[in-house]
């Protein structure tokens, strides 16, 4: 837990958020400020904070967290047809929070290539 950290503060409780699934190991709830019909936030519980910063140690979660978010996608109709999955990393990323996160969006069709 970062003391100064958004995420964290989400994860614990501190801050509310309107949570889609949650488990040991990682957290997903709804985007503040979603980018389409359907915005889901997924964060590893742990801190760390950015893809720039993962360690050999972190393969493993990694891979929960996709598979998680294969999991959570199937359980929503409108992502039958296709989603997309986003992880801003750093400035040039355009990463705002300083904790690792993917962007599981969905509901319309994207354009390629991003913004
Ligand atoms: P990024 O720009 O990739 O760092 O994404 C950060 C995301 O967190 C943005 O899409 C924000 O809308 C979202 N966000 C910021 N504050 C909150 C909050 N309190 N609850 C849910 N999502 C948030
Ligand atoms: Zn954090």
């Amino acid at each position: 837990m970062d003391k100064d950290c958004l995420f964290c503060k989400i994860i614990n409780n501190v801050i509310p958020s309107n949570k889609i699934y949650e488990d040991d190991l990682l957290l997903a709830f709804n985007d503040i400020n979603p980018q389409a019909p359907i915005h889901i936030i997924i964060v590893p519980k742990k801190h760390i904070r950015s893809l720039s910063d993962i360690s050999q140690d972190d393969k493993e979660l990694l891979g929960h967290i996709q598979f998680t978010i294969s999991k959570i996608a199937k359980s929503f109709t409108e992502l039958k047809n296709g989603y997309r999955v986003v992880n801003n990393c750093g400035n040039d990323g355009g990463q705002t929070v300083d904790h690792i996160h993917y962007h599981l969006l969905g509901g319309r069709v994207f354009g390629w290539p991003p913004g």
